[in-house]
């Protein structure tokens, strides 16, 4: 029996997990969901968007399965995830895009996996104004040898873990010759230590062209925070959209599993929202957990029901009458009819 975290989140957080979190028992892997708040969901409760019952939990379990959350922008209470990523050492995020059968999109064989470095960079949350006036504001990118090294390193694990050839280190360090310079000189001498992959590094605003001209040459991309965050929405518009992307974030010995996507505010309480990305994120967390055939039953369950295209939500077909409860309901009726 395995105890999780388990954090539904905002928007259309709760409605998503609810169908993961059954897609996930319906494996038959024990686990004992710890419900816990955060977000608007806490601040509303608890007057507070992170609690110490929390923290507490996460810091008992170690394994956390969350819905997104509410961060308000250029105001209000700093990100809930960047604090949790930070409070955790949750360095390595990693966010895979694989395209579908039955899902439109430009390509058919897209199979990218963005490794982002999750607790430094420009998201270190060192910002401040510069004077009373605010005319002058100031982000500052933290880069460290420690934060560079384990997060490449992590690339190249990854990659050997998974059958995987090549890492692509993506920086830009032509212009920020002291942040980026740091993480792409640390990133060469990691790669030295990993002969058996292919190495290679590209500056990010080339990497965007090539991944829409010729996603085929991409297989680990390694990056820092911020290019991580956008690459990855980059590779999800590749085969299909957010609803179909799954995120861990990775420490030394805590884990939180998420979907990339946000809240969605503009699909709350219409039953529209793809639960596809969160059960992706249940599936990476079931591997973690040790538990590789229950992953690769909804893995299977999900190729069957959005090959279909009948049981899915209408961000994956136009034909669509199925929401995200009735997609649920598909997944859990594949995964009883396999053998
Ligand atoms: P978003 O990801 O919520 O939405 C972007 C677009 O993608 C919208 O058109 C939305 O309808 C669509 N979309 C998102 N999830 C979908 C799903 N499951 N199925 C179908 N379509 C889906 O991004 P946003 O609008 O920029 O952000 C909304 C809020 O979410 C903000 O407060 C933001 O800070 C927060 N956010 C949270 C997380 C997280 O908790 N990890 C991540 C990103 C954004």
């Amino acid at each position: 029996m395995h105890t999780v975290t388990l954090i539904k989140g905002d928007g259309i957080g709760p409605s998503i997990i609810d169908v993961a979190v059954k897609v996930i028992d319906a494996t038959g892997v024990g686990i004992e969901w710890e419900e816990a708040y955060a977000g608007m969901a806490a601040f509303e409760r608890f007057q507070t968007p992170i609690p110490d019952e929390t923290l507490a939990s996460i810091e008992k379990n170690r394994v956390a399965f969350k819905g997104p959350l509410t961060t308000q922008l250029g105001k209000g209470f700093r990100s809930i995830n960047v604090a949790l990523r930070q409070e955790y050492d949750l360095y390595a995020n990693v966010r895979p895009a694989k395209s579908w059968r039955g899902v439109r999109s430009r390509y058919d064989d897209v199979d990218i996996v963005v490794v982002r470095e999750n607790t430094e960079g420009l998201y270190a949350g060192l910002e401040h104004y510069i004077g009373q006036k605010k005319e002058i504001a100031e982000s500052i990118a933290v880069v460290t040898r420690l934060g560079a090294e384990r997060i490449v390193e992590f690339a190249f694990r990854y990659a050997k873990d998974n059958n995987r050839s090549k890492v692509t280190l993506v920086h830009k360090a032509n212009i920020l010759k002291y942040s980026q310079g740091l993480f792409l000189d640390v990133g060469r001498e990691v790669a030295q230590r990993h002969p058996d992959v292919e190495f290679d590094e590209k500056i990010v605003d080339a990497v965007c062209m090539h991944l829409v001209m010729d996603p085929s040459q991409f297989d680990v991309i390694v990056t820092t925070n911020m290019f991580g965050d956008i690459l990855s929405d980059l590779t999800a518009g590749l085969v299909g959209g957010l609803g179909l992307i799954p995120g861990a974030n990775i420490g030394y010995d805590a884990a939180l599993f998420e979907a990339v996507h946000g809240t969605a505010p503009d699909l709350v309480g219409k039953n529209l929202a793809n639960p596809s990305a969160v059960i992706l994120a249940g599936a990476m967390m079931l591997k973690y957990l040790k538990e590789d055939q229950a992953a690769a039953r909804i893995r299977a369950a999900m190729e069957q029901v959005i090959g279909e295209g009948v049981y899915v939500t209408p961000d994956l077909s136009k034909e669509s009458k199925a929401g995200t409860k009735e997609m649920g309901a598909a997944l859990i009726n594949a995964m009883e009819k396999q053998s």
